[in-house]
């Protein structure tokens, strides 16, 4: 009986195994190989037990695509490198780098546009301007006041109420210094220029208002910048005709080319600067800049022209 028993559990065994074995055999003959799976995935074909497998595999493929066509910088790090030339010195685009390029230091931090910079010369009228206010000073400074209305005594130092007050202070100082002051110009009209230029250049047997060099002796209407206001022209005492061989030495000149700068005036038209003023050294014509840039202008040897350059 215990030998039927033991042959029974042994065939039983054998069944089960068998029967394993079976079972392993089936399932490698139902999985595809690795070429039918890359086939399915390269046709498109979409088999439902292996479209979970599949679907990651083509949008891994696809990916790179997608990448390159949404970054254009992703596509060229393939491409060939091509050596960019050396570029040239970027050019100075602010008035400091404008003014490092000159060997001059950094500028003052000014709006270029602001009144007191207005350039006027040959190149540059004003055409009909009229300050809006003129504040007139006794020509001498023999009273400190500042009125609004002329007179026919002092009719001759109106210039732009603005400044009034700077060359009021300015002139008081060379007279502190000692010094005899004259206001003997300052603003003047468009038709008063005109009429100026008529007689200057008949007088000097010039129809464009330039000496043999070149220079202006006397500017168009439009051109002077006395018709700014912005100006005065001061002397020691009154003189019919203005000349540098005369004027240059004089201690009053030599004071206020000195300390103009302190008032925020600048000598207008330097010995040297003729070529880019194209006016004569004048001693005696002052412009008012404001402290900062005629502090600049004056300790740089500069004209006014060379100074509004720095900012355009
Ligand atoms: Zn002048």
């Amino acid at each position: 009986m215990k030998i039927f028993v033991r042959i029974i559990r042994i065939i039983f065994g054998l069944v089960l195994l068998a029967g394993f074995a079976y079972g392993l055999m089936s399932f490698a003959k139902a999985a595809p190989k690795s070429g039918e799976v890359k086939a399915m995935i390269e046709s498109g074909t979409d088999g439902s037990e292996w479209a979970y497998t599949a679907a990651p595999a083509g949008s891994q493929s696809a990916q790179p695509e997608t990448q390159s066509a949404q970054n254009p910088e992703a596509g060229t790090a393939d491409a060939p490198v091509v050596e960019a030339p050396p570029s040239p010195t970027p050019l100075p685009n602010t008035p400091a780098a404008r003014a490092a390029a000159l060997g001059l230091p950094a500028p003052p931090d000014i709006d270029i546009t602001s009144w007191e910079f207005l350039l006027v010369n040959g190149d540059n009228s004003i055409d009909q301007y009229v300050p809006d206010k003129l504040g007139y000073l006794h020509p001498n400074i023999s009273e400190v006041d500042i009125w609004t209305e002329p007179s026919a005594f002092r009719l001759n130092a109106g210039v732009d109420y603005r400044i009034a007050q700077a060359l009021l202070d300015f002139a008081v100082a060379a007279k502190n210094a000692g010094m005899d002051v004259y206001l003997s110009s300052g603003y003047r009209s468009y038709a008063s220029q005109q009429d100026n230029f008529i007689r200057i250049c008949q007088n000097n047997g010039t129809s464009d208002g330039k000496d043999a060099n070149g220079y202006y002796i006397t500017m168009p209407a439009g051109c002077s910048e006395h018709q700014s206001g912005l100006c005065c022209d001061i002397t020691d005492k009154w003189y019919g005709v203005k000349t540098a061989a005369e004027l240059r030495n004089k201690p009053l000149s030599v004071w206020m080319a000195e300390h103009c700068q302190d008032y925020g005036f600048i000598l207008r038209f330097p010995e040297g600067k003729e070529d880019i003023t194209k006016v004569m050294y004048e001693p005696w014509h002052f412009r008012y800049v404001g402290v900062d840039a005629a502090k600049y202008i004056m300790a740089n040897g500069l004209c006014f022209e060379e100074f509004v350059e720095l900012y355009q």
